[in-house]
């Protein structure tokens, strides 16, 4: 059978004035972004392009958003950053659970390609930088088409609805990405499976806290499920923040009850292999939270008895 394949329009502004005005001149068509197009083209249908009508307009060429920044207090990426480069520019500044969860998605090449912007836009799966940026609380600037272009910035959990869909006006550009610089007494992630080939039983995990003597005083806890959604809820902060370290087999069980009994609530009928996921990696979380803390109480009556 014939198929008429046509090629696609792309357009390639230089600058923000330039994207503008290309938006300005296609608001009435179907167009859209191209990052560093590596979810783009896995997407199943993606090639042959059998729409004749497809306006790409691609963020490559435009400088600033290839732009970062840094002071005391924060870092700032231009969407176009690659991950790999946020790696190496904040190696010895940013939180250590970011490069963590920057270096476990997918290999150096394609993480060369991978841009941030790109990593918080993608709609098919949730990705797992998305969820550590949101326990981080990072910021975003949105530019968006409202009778005149407008850029604001928001905080990036806002930019999702409480199904985890990414939710900002149609054709809006996200341009840049804030981090504050900080650092936790404890990070930890854990990812399971892959996002793109398996998203019904992969799974990521991140957590951030502080500690004051053998309590948890802060924690943020987030549960990513590609294809559902994320699970980031002030109940389950609460819930590690109310731990006396190191943590009792008996109260062990009932956090993770309490933890399995909230994602089930929020997804149902979570696949059998997902479910062992969760309780696999917050077990592995548990027991790591605890060695620290023995490790480091030891460490002090060692110093004391030295005394
Ligand atoms: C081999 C491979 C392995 C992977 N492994 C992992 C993994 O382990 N963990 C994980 O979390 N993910 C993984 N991924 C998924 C990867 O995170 C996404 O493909 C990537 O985040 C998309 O970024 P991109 O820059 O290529 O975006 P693109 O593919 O160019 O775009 C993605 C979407 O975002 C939109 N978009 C892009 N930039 C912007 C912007 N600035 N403003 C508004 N919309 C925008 C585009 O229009 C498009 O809809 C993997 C992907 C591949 C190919």
């Amino acid at each position: 059978m014939y198929v008429e394949l046509r090629s696609p329009n792309i357009h390639e502004p230089e600058n923000i004035a330039a994207y503008n005005n290309t938006i300005l001149n296609y608001r009435d068509t179907d167009f859209f972004l191209w990052a560093g197009g590596t979810e783009i083209m896995s997407r199943a249908d993606f090639y042959p392009a059998v729409r004749g009508n497809m306006e790409i307009i691609s963020l490559d060429k435009i400088e600033e958003l290839h732009h970062f920044l840094r002071n005391d207090r924060y870092a700032e990426f231009g969407a176009m950053v690659s991950i790999n480069e946020i790696a190496q520019a904040g190696k010895l500044v940013l939180p250590r659970i970011l490069l963590d969860t920057i270096n476990s998605t997918a290999c150096r090449t394609v993480r060369e390609r991978i841009t941030i912007g790109g990593s918080l836009c993608t709609q098919r799966f949730k990705t797992s930088l998305a969820s550590t940026l949101m326990i981080l609380d990072a910021a975003v600037e949105l530019r968006y088409m409202k009778k005149r272009m407008h850029s604001k910035w928001f905080q990036l959990s806002r930019i999702y609805d409480k199904n985890g869909a990414l939710s900002i006006p149609e054709g809006a550009l996200l341009s840049k990405v804030r981090i504050a610089i900080q650092q936790y007494d404890y990070q930890f992630f854990r990812t399971m499976g892959s996002p793109v080939r398996d998203p019904e039983n992969a799974l990521s995990m991140a957590l951030v806290a502080r500690f004051e003597q053998n309590s948890v005083s802060y924690a943020r806890i987030i549960f990513t499920l590609p294809s559902r959604g994320f699970c980031y809820n002030r109940d389950l902060d609460n819930m590690i923040t109310s731990l006396h370290l190191p943590v009792s087999i008996s109260r062990y069980g009932q956090v993770e009850d309490f933890v399995l009994d909230f994602i089930k609530d929020n997804f149902k009928d979570i696949p059998h292999l997902q479910e062992s996921r969760i309780r696999g990696a917050f077990h592995d979380m548990i027991k790591d939270m605890n060695e620290k803390v023995l490790s480091y109480t030891g460490a002090i009556e060692r110093q004391q008895q030295d005394r």
